[in-house]
């Protein structure tokens, strides 16, 4: 065998979700936090006229995208940047910035894509204890040393589903070193949007950084479009990263006009809030605690690790599939991605028959 470089081979692979196999269709996946409804309209007609020119290279600077985005947000288009997947943007910012002689902070129960990012290229990620699934500003400064680079910080938080106010973002920034850039990770933004200040101020700063994606409210995880706010000399260096023509036409074009189709995605986001609530209730009338969500998702700690394996295999019999949350360290706990209304009463049922026979 050809040795790989010692930092790879003692990696542990990214694990996604347990998903079932191609022959079971009938399965419901409530593990990847897609979204309760599939694209825009326009946005699937806006694909399939991209398609027709698929001969050709896409757009390598994402131009009707980022003015898109540009004049939702009211952000400037030149320090917007497109990835394929917000993933793409995390693992181009630590390969800009992290090598073995720095490290990586992010919250305890964080994104676990911050450290394969972190270790992939020869890094490693250091995290700070959180208060009831809640990221902490003073654990987190706790444990920032002066070798910390890079502090990732997903608001609202994956796996936990809880948000930090806007205001406890900008004392963190205040007291993190110059020499740390801080990278807000806003995959659920648009769940939360209208509720606190915008994080977009920070990047003004030069030392902030904020991600977002199409993947969740947008229903596009299929397309891999994800977008960052950037300061311009961190845009610079980036560009350099990323893989030119990153972003297919069909998915810029599809990303572009489910932006544009404005209306739809609040819909969407109106909605998963509904159901999430409703939801939320019924799990505390079974004596559940999930902490409160401003996510597509909500994590639901049991008493055990037993009684999570047991409330999976139930609801793996009832055709439901949970994300089981051992990788990331909390094995008594399931995440469950909201859905329609319908599959969310279901499981209900089938958690209430659990708790039934003596769970949770
Ligand atoms: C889903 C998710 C992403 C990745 O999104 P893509 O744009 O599909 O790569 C990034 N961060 C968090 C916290 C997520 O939950």
């Amino acid at each position: 065998m050809i040795p790989p470089l010692q930092h790879i081979t003692g990696m542990a692979p990214y694990a996604l979700a347990s998903l079932p196999a191609a022959s079971d269709q009938d399965m419901i996946s409530l593990a990847q936090n897609e979204s309760l409804r599939p694209p825009s309209p326009q946005a699937i007609a806006a694909a399939k006229n991209a398609l027709a020119y698929g001969q050709l290279y896409p757009d390598p600077d994402w131009s009707d995208l980022r003015t898109e985005l540009a004049g939702r947000h009211g952000l400037k288009a030149e320090n917007i940047l497109c990835g394929a997947g917000s993933m793409e943007l995390i693992a181009a910012l630590a390969q800009c910035y992290l090598d073995d002689r720095n490290i990586a902070l992010a919250s305890e129960y964080s994104y676990a894509f911050f450290r394969t990012a972190s270790e992939r290229v020869g890094s490693r990620l250091v995290a700070a204890k959180e208060n009831g699934f809640k990221v902490s500003i003073d654990s987190l400064l706790a444990t920032s040393t002066a070798q910390t680079r890079l502090v990732f910080i997903a608001n609202p938080g994956n796996p936990t589903g809880t948000r930090i106010p806007t205001s406890d973002l900008i004392a963190l920034r205040n007291d993190l070193a110059d020499g740390t850039l801080l990278i807000i990770d806003e995959a659920y933004g648009e769940f939360a949007d209208g509720t606190d200040q915008s994080a977009f101020n920070l990047v003004d700063r030069g030392d902030t950084v904020v991600l977002r994606t199409l993947s969740k409210a947008y229903g596009l995880a299929s397309m891999r479009v994800g977008w960052g706010y950037f300061p311009p000399d961190v845009a610079t260096q980036l560009r350099k990263i990323l893989t030119p023509n990153n972003v297919s036409s069909v998915s810029q074009a599809a990303a572009t006009a489910a932006v544009a189709d404005h209306t739809y995605m609040r819909h969407t986001t109106r909605l998963t809030k509904e159901i999430r609530l409703a939801f939320s209730l019924s799990l505390k009338d079974l004596g559940l605690e999930p902490p409160a969500s401003d996510t597509n998702f909500v994590l639901i700690p049991f008493k055990s690790e037993a009684d999570a394996t047991a409330a999976d295999a139930a609801l793996r019999r009832h055709g439901f599939v949970a994300r089981g949350m051992g990788g990331y360290g909390l094995p008594n706990c399931l995440r469950l991605t909201i859905s329609q209304e319908t599959h969310m009463k279901s499981v209900i049922r089938v958690l209430a028959s659990q708790s039934n026979q003596g769970l949770p």
